[in-house]
């Protein structure tokens, strides 16, 4: 089957569909993104997505490219065009398109806006949470705003390649203190010996994962002790369980980090319990 893209008000076909070469997402990673889980033909949680879109596109005076409505008409097409009913949406918003200059464009050009859709299989991710995945640390280089969710994920990209030539499946970012920021793609946590959730909090130094934030929820209603606070890598290795969240792998096991077995090295069972209450507490709208 034929893909399909959105790319400025025209559905393309994947193979064609494209951005100029002066686009600043292009050029300079002036741009903004958002990945949303698509699960048994609904979007997930999108108002907390376009919270977070807004935000970041806030955050770098980027103008909001349109209304909430009109984003979800453009996301259930491209959906229903690319026949994507579990999967992932991919959003991207560019400051525009114009002459090559580091400041902004003045007058300000229109915001880019890029949509795809690519369909998962589902079975593939739960048998993936059976073994758990592995982890490697490598020292936090990102710039500090990492709390905007932009494209300016060059160390990201470099961290997590890091991760699979060592066989691990996440690379997870250390600050200067020794302390876990977060995944290259994901939130990072821990279990600890007395069975309390640990996370770092949102404020510096970490995405706010919309996963994150459900997670949270879904502890709170399975009646689980959470301390929002930074955690060690030694600490980590000490855990009784590590787990990492996103919109791509929902609550993922992790089983070892640098290669150090976490508790038995198999996934324990807080992961798990968060992983099969999660979308009880996700908002769903059909797409
Ligand atoms: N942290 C980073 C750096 C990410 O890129 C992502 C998702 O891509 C996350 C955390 C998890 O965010 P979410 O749960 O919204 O997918």
């Amino acid at each position: 089957m034929s893909r399909i893209a959105y790319v400025n008000g025209r559905y393309l076909p994947h193979d064609v569909a494209a951005v100029h070469v002066e686009d600043r997402g292009f050029q300079f990673a002036d741009a903004v993104y958002e990945v949303c889980e698509i699960r048994d033909g609904h979007l997930v949680d999108p108002t907390l997505h376009f919270e977070r879109l807004e935000r970041s596109l806030g955050e770098l005076r980027i103008a909001v490219p349109m209304s909430r409505a009109a984003m979800l008409v453009v996301m259930r097409r491209v959906a229903r065009a690319n026949r994507v009913h579990d999967g992932s949406l991919y959003v991207q918003v560019s400051r525009g398109r114009s002459r090559r200059d580091h400041v902004f464009p003045s007058p300000a050009v229109r915001p880019t806006v890029v949509m795809t859709a690519k369909p998962v299989a589902r079975a593939k991710g739960e048998a993936l949470a059976e073994t758990g995945i592995g982890v490697i640390t490598v020292p936090e280089n990102r710039w500090e705003r990492v709390d905007i969710k932009s494209v300016s994920l060059l160390p990201n990209c470099l961290a997590k390649q890091a991760a699979k030539e060592a066989g691990a499946r996440e690379a997870w970012f250390v600050d200067a203190g020794g302390f876990v920021t977060e995944g290259g793609s994901t939130n990072a946590w821990i279990v600890t010996v007395d069975g309390v959730l640990v996370t770092r909090p949102a404020e510096h130094g970490i995405l706010r994962g919309i996963t994150r934030t459900i997670t949270l929820k879904v502890a709170a209603k399975l009646g689980l002790k959470v301390e929002e606070r930074a955690f060690t890598v030694e600490e980590a290795k000490r855990a009784r369980e590590a787990f990492v969240t996103a919109a791509t792998t929902l609550v993922m096991p992790v089983v070892s980090i640098d290669g150090s077995p976490v508790g038995n090295g198999a996934p324990g069972t807080t992961a798990p319990a968060l992983r099969a209450a999660f979308h009880d507490s996700t908002e769903m709208v059909a797409i």
